[in-house]
């Protein structure tokens, strides 16, 4: 063992159980992209979250995929989207030959803004070119302000499709976050909270359509007893042996929530009364997972930059990472529209200037936490806390 080993912003953490569920997927010969494992693992997410239904994909970019199909959105349409995020939030929008238009962040929860959305929607009706569908992304495990944006899209006869993966665990109003639109989406990369190494799940009240969801999702077989095709499908599901990885995940996810929440707690306390640094709030309607802790440093007043912390945490062999640069800001996305938080105030811009995500695995030492600590502190207005500043 290196005496420097590297600390990762959000490595996978195994619990007791998950060797047990592929064990058993071998055990049974279910290596195949359907079988028990992910029977369970279906039934478990739905019943975790309180969704009627709910389907394991290979990915969450495959979910918003098919969410968007289900939502009919095809080559001409646009889809509004948080600019706010990761591209697979988006990509899938291009696949399907339609336009995305981007709406801002509010700083209360950095998720979606209900007055920039409002802007857009009213614009776009009346140039009568309403969006087919909107998807309303969950950053860093805190659910958007959802109430006020379906109020919105509803106003306007929009669905909402709700980007879930970086959310499973988090609560809205006491709603597990990603089951209020008309879709929601969770995703299980190395890096979320919960992980089968890769996979997603789109989860929905609506029956029916996760069956059409199903049919797409294995190459849009029909019923014959040759291999018969109507429609054009996708190789989409998630494999038994991940699904076993990811029952036994689901079971320690309340553990994993609490410790980020600890870990973000240990951050704030250590940091928080720093001059010019502020950490992600959590808006009072529901409880975040804190899957990565993140905070904005401001250059005027911290005298530091977010580069420069990053590039020292790395040199001390530290990964960390900015917060997301917007969509809108993106070479790919150059010409699509933009609705700003107001008019010549983007919230966006200034996250992904300032903003840091900083080492926030459930399997981070208390020793590994404090050397992170260590050198923020060390960088920040030289260690000068409000209280001796
Ligand atoms: C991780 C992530 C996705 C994509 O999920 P995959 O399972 O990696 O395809 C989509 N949206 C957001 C916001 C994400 O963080």
């Amino acid at each position: 063992m290196s005496l420097n080993q590297r600390i990762y912003l959000s490595p996978p953490h195994m619990g007791q159980e998950e060797q047990q569920w592929v064990q058993q997927a071998f055990a049974t010969n279910w290596i195949a992209p359907l079988g028990p494992n992910v029977d369970v693992f279906e039934k478990e997410i739905a019943g975790y979250v309180g969704a009627s239904g709910a389907l394991a994909l290979s990915s969450g970019t495959a979910a918003i995929h098919l969410a968007l199909r289900l939502l009919g959105v095809g080559a001409g349409d646009t889809v509004f989207c948080s600019s706010l995020t990761f591209v697979a939030s988006v990509n899938p929008v291009v696949y399907q030959g339609a336009e995305p238009v981007f709406i801002d962040s509010e700083p209360e929860s950095w998720n979606m803004s209900p007055q920039a959305l409002e802007r857009a929607l009213s614009e776009a009706k009346r140039v009568g070119k309403l969006p087919k569908a909107v998807v309303v992304v969950n950053l860093y495990g805190q659910s958007a302000d959802m109430d006020p944006l379906l109020d919105l899209c509803d106003q306007y006869g929009v669905p909402v499709i709700e980007d879930a993966a970086e959310s499973l665990g988090a609560t809205y109003k006491g709603r597990a976050s990603g089951t209020l639109g008309r879709f929601g989406v969770y995703s299980f990369n190395g890096n979320k909270i919960i992980t089968t190494s890769g996979g997603g799940m789109l989860v929905s009240d609506d029956l029916e359509a996760l069956e059409k969801a199903r049919y797409w999702a294995t190459q849009a077989r029909d019923p014959a007893p040759h291999y018969e095709h109507s429609e054009v499908g996708f190789n989409y599901r998630m494999s038994n042996v991940l699904a076993g990885i990811g029952i036994g995940q689901l079971h320690v996810l309340p553990e994993r929530v609490e410790t980020r929440r600890a870990i973000f707690a240990a951050y704030a306390e250590a940091l928080g009364s720093m001059e010019g640094v502020e950490f992600m709030p959590e808006a009072s309607f529901g409880s975040a997972t804190r899957w990565l802790t993140t905070l904005t440093v401001d250059p005027q007043i911290a005298r530091t930059t977010s580069g420069d912390i990053i590039r020292a945490l790395a040199e001390a062999n530290i990964e960390s990472r900015p917060v997301w640069k917007p969509m809108h800001l993106q070479p790919l996305f150059q010409g699509c529209a933009y609705y700003p938080y107001q008019e010549g105030h983007s919230v966006s811009d200034r996250l992904f200037e300032q903003g840091i995500c900083l080492p926030s695995g459930s399997s981070l030492t208390e020793t590994e936490q404090a050397k992170v600590i260590e050198i923020v502190k060390t960088l920040v207005c030289g260690g000068m806390t409000h209280e001796i500043a």
